[in-house]
């Protein structure tokens, strides 16, 4: 019999310099593909378990960017705090001076 690991697309979230993104997968990437994410970062894809090495590399930034876009699609209200390009807002600055 065969044992079938299933995997949720909406589970795999690349990480690129310690910043995990997401994608639009319809099948998985071959190891070493250039797969690209909705914030249009790149890169060639490895797989890794989720183990201790990850950890001690630090937990990844979520890509403020790629979630925006995210939300957008889904019809999910952005996220206090970020702007429509879905950068972190600069809360320094009044907010009508972004405009
Ligand atoms: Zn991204």
């Amino acid at each position: 019999m065969t044992a079938v690991i299933y995997i949720d697309p909406l589970m795999i979230q690349p990480v690129i310099n310690g910043e995990w993104h997401r994608i639009r997968l319809t099948k998985l990437p071959a190891p070493g593909q250039i797969i690209t994410m909705l914030c249009e970062a790149s890169g060639p894809a490895m797989f890794r378990l989720s183990d201790d090495e990850r950890r001690r590399r630090g937990i990844p930034r979520q890509c403020e960017r790629c979630d925006a876009i995210y939300r957008r699609e889904l019809g999910i209200p952005r996220r206090l705090g970020t702007d429509v390009t879905g950068a972190a807002a600069d809360l320094s600055q009044p907010s009508s001076a972004k405009y």
